[in-house]
């Protein structure tokens, strides 16, 4: 069997990582706290065994938050994996992190207590190939 590789990296290039590794499952979590700290109404999360991400360039900012971890760019941001000590044999990478978020298409949802009542029905509103029509504009 082939090796998996998984790469990935934030917004603004100065981080870049792998993953070598097989994909597990991906999640999208609704949870306040995954909210906050990414600025998304609910984030996609990909599962990979712990210890399996290498950092190819720079190296993140660290958040602790509720015994969690959280790693961000520095320079830019993004919002980039979260490991939980209580679940050590796992960590996740934010899927839209991944250079190919496609082949990682979530499998369930989690955190629903916390999902924001307008957040399922996403789906439904109007959809634009791309600019949406700005408020107050004719
Ligand atoms: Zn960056
Ligand atoms: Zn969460």
């Amino acid at each position: 069997m082939s090796e998996e590789i998984h790469t990935g990296g934030c917004l603004c290039g100065a981080l870049r990582y792998v993953i070598r590794a097989r994909f597990l499952q991906s999640t999208l979590c609704h949870c306040d706290d995954c909210r906050r700290a990414s600025g998304a109404p609910f984030v996609a999360w990909s599962f990979f065994p712990a210890g399996s991400l290498v950092w190819t360039k720079g190296l993140p900012k660290m958040l602790f938050h509720a015994n969690r971890e959280r790693s961000i760019c520095g320079d830019c941001g993004s919002p980039l994996t979260f490991y939980d000590p209580s679940i050590p044999q796992l960590f996740e990478a934010n899927t839209n992190t991944l250079d190919d978020p496609a082949r990682y298409p979530p499998v369930d949802q989690c955190w629903i207590c916390d999902e924001l009542p307008w957040a399922a029905t996403c789906h439904d509103l109007p959809r634009f190939e791309q600019a949406a029509p700005l408020p107050g504009q004719p």
